[in-house]
């Protein structure tokens, strides 16, 4: 408990900085109403009442700086509010659907960007992914005020950093220098990434901090005295040819200093760039005398004169540079640029972004080009409330990133589901993979990810790839591995379907088929052309060949009469011998499809798709095994039309000349629904209620959530959409899909 001296103290203290707070916002947003800000302060007090930083100081003073540092950013009023709550959720007993009740969606939606944030475990990246991990960020912040108001939190947790423990100075310096202080680099916002930088660096690289530090202490007098003198030269000139500019100079960050040595293999004690002058101008024609007076009073490096104006970087950066000898012989630049040129190269977006980050993708220039803009328009509109709400980052509008349940990230296309999400884990994982948990709720498979998702994948060993998976993978990688699978499992099938074709034909003739040794199994396959035996049935069930024919090449001289005396079966479709075979492997049951004109086709519903009476429909002749009949909505359609000769137009026959149509046809529904008690009673009662045949129910849950499977009997497209909307209006039922695999 607080004593009252110490609450009126805190009191004091904050309202004081409340005033200054208010103040400011005032000068550059005269006609807003600061209500909002004020409720804010009000609420934050409330909720962060008793609570202190590590410094001793009342908690509240953390919001209140960090809205301060917005309100020098010159933000608006809903940024202010939020950076006054962007803690409360994290650290009170605060909820999002509170703040939104009493401050509003657009301020509830960043402090909640904010949140989320916070709750990233950076530590657990490795280094290499930080780059990942900054790009992710940039993705989740989908408002730029969200990025404003973390860099304003982060520069004011570093400011305070000493007092926290060493581990956690540690912890907290590592990822300002690797995530934040590069996110405000490519922002372009140069002074606050030279602030973080700076103060990370002393952290992260105490040994190497001090030897910059040192190395810069001892020449700090003999470089302050020579800049003055060269200041006041400057000035001088200004003065005499009246033209009206101020006149910077600084010495440079310690990082940048550091990192420069770094790049340059050079050591500490050859440092001489680390002095820099810069001319503020009124004009941009003032830009070019102040370049004239320069080169009339030193000796320009030749080479080293830089024109940015004329030719602005492609990020629009825009200065005169030059370097220049001094009486003494030492080097050192000048940059000549107008007020308003310089606003851009330190609060806006990256004036010295591209040559320091090495060379960038047009892409990246056209995100830069456009980012820069919004700076610019924001400026130009006295009232960018308005234009700030509207306003959605995609920096990296091309992908996606997700993290594995042990906070691993994992970078997957837009779009991606958990599928690819899967087979980028493992390939095993892919192929067994039967369902997700996206941030702990159950998803279908086609869900499509979003940055900031935690997946943990569901499998089930036996599990095997469908093709159906290839109509919603994303990733190259998930893609290839379905096809491959599919390709092999399907070879392994027309093996399997080869070698029935041939025994059956063999036993027609009683032949056994032991008795046909593999050396001749071998001959035959490679008269073919095919390199093992394994081929040759492959060849014979994809329907290249015809068993009967590769079974007389097969069985010896002495019995090939047997074979051809006997009267032989006729060849392929129609055939008792193989039609049986097609339709014991196959299951077909179809006699409710007309092939146009061809009564007397072999005609089965691709597995693969299970199309059911009314929906549209595709024949395709396959190689001696009739015809299989797709939806047209298939994804297989589309491959299998490559041979426009071998599509064959059919048809649902008429419900009297269907005998198996009362039974209908098998088809799978998954309902995700609530884990509730009555849930499956409910959902069965309904689909009995349509005169349904329910084959096989099945529950998965997990926690609240539960995935209902069901396979029932359905006679059309009519029926299963009377089905699913019934199952849809069951409360707590989120979603109801077809199956197309059963
Ligand atoms: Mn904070």
């Amino acid at each position: 408990m607080a004593t009252l001296r110490q609450q009126i103290a805190t009191n004091v203290l904050t309202v004081t900085r409340f005033r200054d707070l208010l103040r400011k916002v005032r000068a550059y947003r005269p006609d807003d109403d600061l209500a909002p800000i004020k409720k804010a302060y009000e609420f934050s007090l409330e909720h962060h009442k008793g609570q202190a930083r590590e410094s001793g100081e009342p908690y509240l003073v953390h919001p209140l700086q960090v809205a301060t540092l917005l309100a020098e950013m010159r933000l608006d009023t809903t940024a202010i509010t939020a950076g006054l709550l962007h803690d409360a959720v994290e650290d009170t007993s605060v909820t999002i659907d509170e703040i939104n009740t009493e401050f509003g969606e657009q301020v509830a939606h960043i402090v909640e960007g904010v949140t989320k944030i916070s709750k990233i475990d950076f530590a657990s990246s490795e280094e290499a992914q930080a780059e990942n991990v900054r790009k992710m960020v940039l993705a989740m912040m989908d408002d730029i005020r969200v990025v404003l108001i973390k860099l304003a939190d982060r520069l004011h947790n570093m400011r305070t950093l000493k007092f926290l423990s060493p581990e956690r100075q540690q912890k907290i310096a590592r990822e300002t220098l690797d995530i934040y202080a590069p996110i405000a680099h490519r922002l372009g916002m140069g002074k606050i990434r030279g602030e973080l930088e700076d103060l990370a660096f002393q952290y992260v690289d105490p040994i190497s901090y001090n030897q910059v530090k040192d190395a810069i202490e001892s020449r700090r007098k003999e470089g302050e005295a020579f800049l003055a003198e060269v200041q006041g030269t400057i000035e001088q000139k200004l003065r005499e040819n009246k033209i009206q500019a101020r006149v910077e100079a600084r010495i440079k960050r310690f990082y940048s200093i550091w990192q420069k040595l770094q790049r340059q293999r050079i050591s500490v004690d050859q440092i001489y760039d680390m002095l820099a002058l810069r001319i503020i101008t009124q004009s941009e024609s003032d830009c070019y005398a102040v370049l004239g007076i320069i080169h009339n009073q030193w000796r320009p490096v030749p080479g080293r004169i830089k024109d940015f104006i004329a030719i602005p970087r492609n990020n629009f950066y825009k200065s005169l540079h030059t370097t220049v000898i001094s009486e003494k012989g030492h080097a050192f630049e000048v940059q000549i640029r107008t007020e308003e040129m310089h606003k851009m190269a330190e609060e806006g977006i990256a004036a010295h972004w591209k040559y320091k980050d090495g060379p960038v993708s047009a892409r990246d220039e056209q995100r830069l080009a456009w980012l820069r803009q919004v700076v610019e328009w924001q400026r130009d509109i006295k009232n960018s409330g308005e234009f700030l709400a509207t306003l959605k980052i995609d920096l990296y509008p091309e992908e996606v990133y997700t993290f594995t349940p042990k906070g691993k990230i994992v970078i997957l296309p837009r779009d991606a589901t958990p599928v690819d999400f899967a087979y980028t884990v493992h390939t095993e994982v892919g192929h067994t993979c039967i369902g997700a948990k996206v941030n702990g709720r159950i998803v279908a498979l086609r869900y499509k990810l979003r940055s900031g998702d935690i997946i943990e994948i569901l499998t089930q060993p036996g599990h095997h790839p469908s093709r159906d998976w290839l109509q919603f993978a994303k990733s190259q990688r998930a893609r290839q591995k379905i096809k491959h699978w599919l390709n092999v499992h399907q070879r392994e099938r027309a093996i399997e379907i080869g070698r029935k074709l041939i025994e059956k034909e063999a036993r027609k003739y009683r032949i056994a088929m032991k008795t046909i040794s593999d050396t001749e199994l071998m001959r035959v396959s490679s008269e073919n052309g095919l390199a093992k035996p394994d081929d040759l049935l492959a060849a014979i069930g994809y329907g290249k060949f015809s068993a009967r024919s590769i079974l007389a090449r097969l069985v010896p001289p002495d019995e090939a009469h047997t074979v051809s005396g006997q009267n032989p079966p006729p060849e392929d479709g129609g055939s008792n011998g193989l039609t049986s075979v097609v339709r014991r492997v196959f299951g077909s049951d179809t006699s409710a499809i007309k092939v146009k004109d061809h009564d007397d086709l072999l005609v089965y519903r691709a597995r693969c798709c299970n199309p059911i009476r009314g929906e549209e429909i595709e024949g395709y002749v396959t190689r001696g095994k009739g015809v299989a009949v797709h939806s047209r909505s298939c994804s297989n359609v589309v491959n299998l039309m490559f041979e426009p000769e071998r599509r064959i137009a059919v048809e649902w026959g008429r419900d009297a000349a269907t005998p198996n149509w009362q039974a209908g046809y098998p088809v799978k529904l998954a309902v995700y629904c609530d884990n509730r008690p009555g849930m499956l009673k409910q959902i069965a009662t309904v689909i009995s209620d349509a005169n349904t045949n329910i084959r096989n129910i099945e529950a998965k849950t997990a926690e609240d959530q539960a995935t209902v499977e069901i396979i029932a009997d359905i006679a059309d497209l009519k029926h299963l959409d009377r089905i699913v909307t019934g199952v849809r209006k069951i409360p707590g039922v989120r979603d109801v899909r077809r199956l197309q695999k059963l």
